[in-house]
Formats: C-alpha cells, structure tokens, sequence
C-alpha cells in the first residue's frame, strides 16, 4: 500500500447508469473482457473509493487506473455523457508525483541490464545518440513515447532527425509573406523529428497554392504525453510557451498533421481554465485549428488542391487501407473520413477503417506494450491485409504503433501520412 487517494475526481458526479454500452466500444475490454477495464467498471470503483474515506490506493488500484488509452470511445457511446477519460485523468494526476524521473530511470536501468542493449544501440543508431545524448529538447513529448526502457520490445525503431524541420525551415524556405490568410503550421514532435517528411508533403502543396506558412521554431511538444501521464505541471508549461509563440503570429488558421496534437490543442483550454489570459488565448487557437487534410477538403482550398492531381496520377492503382485516429473520430476533432481526398483516385482500392483504436494510446502504448500490441492484433482480425500496399494515417502515435504492428504480422505495406503518400508518388503536378 501506498499513500492514500486525497481526492475524488471532481469531473464526476456519479452519473453511470451501468447500462454497458461502453462494453463494446472499449479497446482494452474487447481483448481483456475485464470489467475494470471497462468505464462502468472504472466508474464503480470510483464511486466506491469516494464512499469510503479509509480507501487506501494500491498497485492494482494503479494499474487499473494506468489501463485506459483516453480514446474517448466510452464517452462517445455513453448515454449519460460519463466523462470517463476526465475522470482517469484526474485520478492520474494526483497519482503521478515523480513519475517522469522513475519512468526514465528505470528505463536507463533495466536497458543497462538488458542482455540485448548492445543490438539495439546498434540497431537504433542515431536515435539512441540523440536520446541519450539529450539532442531532443527536454520538453518532448518523445522522451516518454519512448523510453529506454521500452526499446528492447521493439521491431520498429525510428529515425529521429536531430535538426527539428521547423529549424530546418527557416532556412530551406522563403520567409512567411503577408498573405491574405495567416496560417502557422504546428507541426508536433511528430512531424518536427520523427516523420519531417509529413512536414515537407504538406509545404509541397502550399508551394503550389503560393502560400508559406509561419512554422515557428519555438513552439514545444504539445504536452499530450505529460497531460496523459498525468503529469499537469509539465503539461500547462507546455501549453502556454506554445500558446505565446502561436498567438504572437496572429494567425487564422492553425494547422496540424498529427490528430492526437490536434486534439491536445483543444484540452488546452481546460488546463488553463485557472489562468484567464491564458484561457482566452487557448480558446482563440483551438477555434483556429484544423487538421490539415481537413483543411485541403475544405470548399475553398480543395477546388486548388484538387486540380494539382495531374491526370496520369488519377491512374495510380494501389491498395490502401486508411486508419481513421481516434482523435479525429470522436471529441471536438470528430471529422469525416477523408472520401473525397481518396476519390480523386478511381483505380486505388481503399478501405476505410473508422471503428477500431488501433493500441497506441500514447504513454499507454509504454507502459503497457504487450496489451497493446494485443489490441493491435484484434485490429487486424477483422480482415487479412496481405495485399495491402500503404497503410496511411494522420497520427503520429497511430503511425508508429501500426510500423511496429505492421512488422511483427510480416506485412511489408508502408506505413505513412496521407500527405507523404501523395507527395512519394509525385501526384502533384
Ligand atoms: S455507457 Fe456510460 S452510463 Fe453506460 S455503463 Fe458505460 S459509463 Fe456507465
Ligand atoms: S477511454 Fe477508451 S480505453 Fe479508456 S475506458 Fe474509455 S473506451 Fe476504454
Ligand atoms: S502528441 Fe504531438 S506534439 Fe505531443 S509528443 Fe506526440 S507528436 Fe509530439
């Protein structure tokens, strides 16, 4: 036993009705078919803990509270609008002192005790040195995507860029102009050393609409991470040093290419919700962002981006299978699936998936790899990809869990943005 819980979550006044709605809809359940896994279950536990003042907190109340990969697909069923991910979040909070420090340093320690550490520093090339070698600002989100600790599990291992693209930017590019619409590009950790090649598709295509966006090289991590490991100290500075440098540009559209930054970028609001400057700005720049293949559909930049398809590339044949992210499925990000981007291209057979979380979860993905990897599997069940050529999605959690998925289930399909995909190919004209 440890320490015990102070406080109850304030977001919940006891709403659930214990229907089990959320039952078919929660990834974990579905491959665990535990009913703490479940919201109802988590609820229950919640109540009962409020109803007892001698409650004590414990390892598995931890590890129940840790089993949750704030997808928001509960909420999205619940008849009642339980706000289930509020809630364990809350409860992460006030469990989540010195976190951070014990999560990378039981990842340095148990790397150095790994019998395969040697492979996989040879394997991870650059990645390790520039993690290790603290090349990565200590404000990433990247830093707890991806621990030491958690390498040696891995078929996957990316590529980290030690010059962020934004950095890169202001040098390869022409200066922002005025322009009749100011648009900054938040790029995310994601984008910015991981997949920079996401960052470049999307300038390809403002080059055609001769626009340049501001692309700040001060903006940080979003915080997602931090925000999901419960750690609110971290995730609020993030915040606001973001929500200075994003402001100062005055912008009107706010772009993001990772779904899970985009979504992030919404909760800013409530974790500023103490400080009114800083919460009115977090509200003008939420109401400001867009996904940015979202934003190419849209009426007015979609006629542009359309006719830049040149017509031998309308003949492209490939398989697709698109991977709608949890966070462009449900929450202030809900948008539709991306049918017009893809019916430009009559010969590619695309199937659209909208219904499943394919494991990732951010942190959850870290701490609770081989679970994750399980929800990943069911993902796969329900049909056999072999044929798959490209597997795309715009997110850059779902992109990494789906590199490794995708590895470990011997399928070859490339995984990547939708953007990248347009801009390998050299659809553009
Ligand atoms: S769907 Fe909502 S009300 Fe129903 S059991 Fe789940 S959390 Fe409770
Ligand atoms: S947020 Fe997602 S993982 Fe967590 S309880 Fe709800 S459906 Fe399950
Ligand atoms: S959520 Fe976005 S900004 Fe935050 S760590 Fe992930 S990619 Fe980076």
């Amino acid at each position: 036993m440890t320490q015990g819980l102070t406080t109850s979550p304030k977001n919940y006044s006891g709403t659930c009705i214990r229907c089990g709605s959320c039952m078919s809809v929660c990834p974990i359940y579905q491959v665990s078919l535990q009913e703490t896994d479940v919201a109802r279950g988590k609820m229950e536990l919640l109540e009962w803990e409020r109803s007892h003042p001698e409650f004590k907190e414990s390892d598995i109340f931890n590890k129940i509270i840790s089993r949750c990969l704030l997808c928001g697909a509960c909420e999205n069923s619940c008849p009642n609008k339980v706000p289930t991910k509020d809630c364990i979040q809350e409860v992460r909070q006030h469990l989540s002192q010195n976190t951070k420090e014990k999560i990378m340093l039981s990842s340095l320690k148990s790397l150095m005790k790994s019998k395969t550490s040697g492979t996989i520093f040879r394997k991870s090339g650059s990645f390790f040195q520039h993690l290790v070698g603290k090349k990565l600002p200590d404000s990433s989100g990247m830093h707890l995507r991806f621990p030491l600790r958690s390498m040696s599990n891995r078929k996957f291992i990316p590529e980290i860029s030690s010059r962020s693209f934004a950095n890169m930017y202001s040098s390869e590019y022409s200066e922002p102009k005025e322009q009749t619409k100011r648009i900054v590009y938040f790029t995310g950790c994601g984008a910015n050393y991981l997949f920079i090649e996401t960052a470049r598709a999307l300038m390809n295509v403002f080059e055609k609409y001769n626009i340049v966006p501001f692309v700040p090289q001060e903006q940080v991590c979003c915080g997602l991470p931090f925000y999901a490991s419960g750690d609110q100290t971290n995730a609020i500075a993030l915040a606001k040093k973001n929500i200075d440098v994003i402001d100062h540009l005055q912008p009107d559209v706010v772009l993001t290419t990772c779904a899970s930054c985009g979504s992030h970028i919404h909760q800013w609001i409530d974790l500023l919700k103490n400080e009114p400057d800083y919460h009115i700005r977090a509200q003008k720049i939420a109401k400001q962002q867009k996904d940015a293949m979202i934003f190419l559909m849209e009426e007015n930049s979609s006629e542009i981006f359309f006719s830049q398809i040149s017509d031998n590339s309308k003949k492209i044949k490939a398989n697709i299978w698109y991977h709608h992210p949890c966070h462009l499925r449900f929450g202030k990000t809900q948008s539709p699936l991306p049918k017009k981007w893809f019916d430009a291209f009559p010969h590619v057979n695309i199937i659209y998936s909208d219904d499943k979380c394919c494991g990732n979860g951010g942190k959850f993905q870290l701490s609770h790899f081989d679970l994750s990897m399980k929800i990943f599997d069911k993902r796969m069940d329900d049909f056999s990809p072999k044929d798959i050529h490209h597997v795309l999605t715009s997110c850059t959690g779902c992109q990494l869990q789906f590199s490794e998925g995708m590895l470990r289930h011997g399928m070859t399909a490339k995984v990547a943005h939708p953007l990248t995909w347009l801009a390998n190919i050299n659809l553009l004209s």
